[in-house]
């Protein structure tokens, strides 16, 4: 393993950020604060966040709810203007807002960067399309009639946002909420609230009234309920771990509607026809980019027989040539796990593995010079994997691989499917009929041909089957309109 110390910056201030609730910001009631670590060396104090209370986040809901007719009158066009004049804040900080990103999560520079342009294209996309987002009307017999649908935004809408990508999920729930005309509350991970912040701060600047968009920090447990249980919350969209999200959508009211994105367990399917060469790129970066901390990150590699040695030789060949280190040096292929919740659930699967399956490498914690206050391991890979294993069926969400041999397309889809999750899928194959049958076989929200199971579009609709999410809403591209609005069908005659 290529593991290169680094070099951490000077120990700078710590900043102090303050919530935004009903216009103003302010910390929290409490007074009480948590930090924002560097999970590349811990020493690093990214931000010093508001702990928040109960009280505080009811103030967001009030605020939300003073704000939600005026903001629903509000012309299109200036709202559209104010997410426009948002993502050029964005463009012109990324410099400042990516380095953050990267020391408070972790992953690289050029990711971080890439992250907050997407956001940026995300807010322009709303802009654009909630302008032309509307009802219908329908043919009908009275000539004195006429008949029509209206799309009205719903009211209060909490959005709730991982750690992985600390602002483009924010961005593709709080676009679509405020240019339909809902009021946002905004609560982001509490282990990487700064590029939240960021996001919420240039819409702030660029003009959103008091009220329309309040940022609130703090744990889960303290300020979840109130802004996920309280009647005048008229919908949750939460994007985190399956047990959390389907908690939130067991406890709010029957009538909050609820867009749950969560977990996954990705499968990968090499046939026998694939460029091996290629295939073990799709394994490595969709398995391990974000040091495998994506939802959509490839987790189970199903491999045919016939290909499943020189395949794997190739992949532990390449997995054992990737560089460690921080996000901020260039050049770093895996960066740290994101916490210490995520390096310890890491390495208890990595001996969850060795028991279970076959190691081939990796899965140990990376120690000298540079590393030792980070949460760096060394990603690990498994072979010899079978379907009831606890590697095969839970998400890890970290570096590890774990390899599956399958004897046919059949027994690929079978094995692939064999899991609770359902958000991405990729197969690696030059045979047009498997291409046409995996899209209709596999059952998962994102289809990946011959591309990582990580990476979705701004502009296309994003979202997982089964246990990955409890929504028929998709999120992201047009469609990720519908869920902030409901429809009015209205007979006029005069
Ligand atoms: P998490 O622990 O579920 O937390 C996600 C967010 O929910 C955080 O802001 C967290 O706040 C908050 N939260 C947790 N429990 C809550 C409750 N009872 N009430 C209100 N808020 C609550 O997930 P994570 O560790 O941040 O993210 C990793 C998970 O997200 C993985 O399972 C991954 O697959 C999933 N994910 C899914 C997608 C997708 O689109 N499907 C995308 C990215 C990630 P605190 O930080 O304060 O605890």
């Amino acid at each position: 393993m290529n593991a290169k110390p680094i070099e951490m910056p000077e120990p700078a201030k710590i900043e102090e950020f303050r919530n935004h609730i009903d216009g103003a910001w302010a910390a929290s009631r409490t007074g009480k604060t948590f930090d924002d670590v560097n999970p590349a060396d811990t020493r690093d104090i990214v931000g010093r966040f508001p702990a928040s209370s109960r009280e505080d986040a009811l103030a967001a809901v009030a605020a939300a709810a003073a704000a939600f007719e005026g903001w629903k009158k509000t012309p299109i066009s200036k709202r559209a203007a104010i997410l426009t004049r948002a993502a050029e804040d964005l463009e012109a900080n990324v410099d400042r807002n990516a380095r953050e990103l990267t020391r408070e999560e972790g992953k690289s520079l050029a990711l971080a960067k890439d992250e907050f342009l997407r956001s940026a294209q995300t807010l322009r996309f709303y802009a654009v399309e909630g302008q032309s987002f509307s009802g219908e009307t329908y043919p009908q017999d009275d000539p004195e009639m006429t008949v029509f649908s209206l799309r009205e935004p719903l009211g209060v809408v909490t959005a709730i946002t991982p750690w992985n990508f600390p602002v483009s999920i924010p961005a593709r729930k709080i676009a679509p909420a405020l240019i339909t005309g809902n009021t946002v509350i905004f609560k982001p991970s509490s282990d990487a609230p700064l590029s939240g912040y960021r996001l919420a701060e240039a819409l702030i600047t660029a003009g959103i009234p008091k009220g329309v968009l309040n940022f609130i920090t703090g744990r889960a447990g303290e300020v979840g309920p109130a802004i996920t249980e309280s009647a005048a919350v008229r919908a949750v969209t939460f994007t985190g771990s399956t047990g959390a999200g389907e908690h939130i959508h067991r406890s709010v009211p029957l009538t909050t509607r609820t867009q749950m994105e969560l977990g996954g367990k990705n499968p990968l399917i090499v046939m026998e026809d694939a460029d091996l060469d290629k295939a073990v790129d799709l394994a490595v970066k969709g398995g391990l980019s974000l040091t495998g901390q994506a939802c959509t990150g490839t987790s189970r590699i199903l491999v045919m027989a016939a290909v499943r040695e020189a395949f794997t030789a190739k992949l532990v060949a390449r997995v054992k040539s990737l560089k460690i280190g921080s996000g901020l040096v260039a050049g770093m292929d895996i960066g740290p796990l994101a916490t210490a919740g995520q390096l310890k659930t890491v390495l208890e699967y990595v001996e969850i593995g060795r028991k279970e399956a076959r190691h081939l490498c990796g899965g140990e914690r990376v120690k000298g010079e540079g590393f030792d206050h980070g949460y760096y391991v060394t990603p690990a890979i498994f072979t010899d994997v079978t379907q009831a294993m606890r590697i095969a069926r839970e998400e890890i969400f970290g570096p590890v691989l774990a390899i599956i041999e399958v004897s046919s397309y059949a027994d690929a889809i079978a094995k692939a499917n064999d899991t609770e999750y359902g958000l991405a899928a990729a197969i690696a194959t030059r045979n047009p009929r498997y291409m046409h049958d995996f899209a209709n076989d596999i059952q998962a929200g994102s289809v990946k041909i011959n591309r990582t199971t990580t990476g979705n579009l701004v502009n296309a609709p994003f979202g997982g089957l089964k246990r990955s999410s409890t929504s028929t809403f998709r999120e992201s591209g047009r469609v990720g309109l519908e869920f902030f609005t409901q429809t009015k069908t209205i007979y006029r005659a005069c």
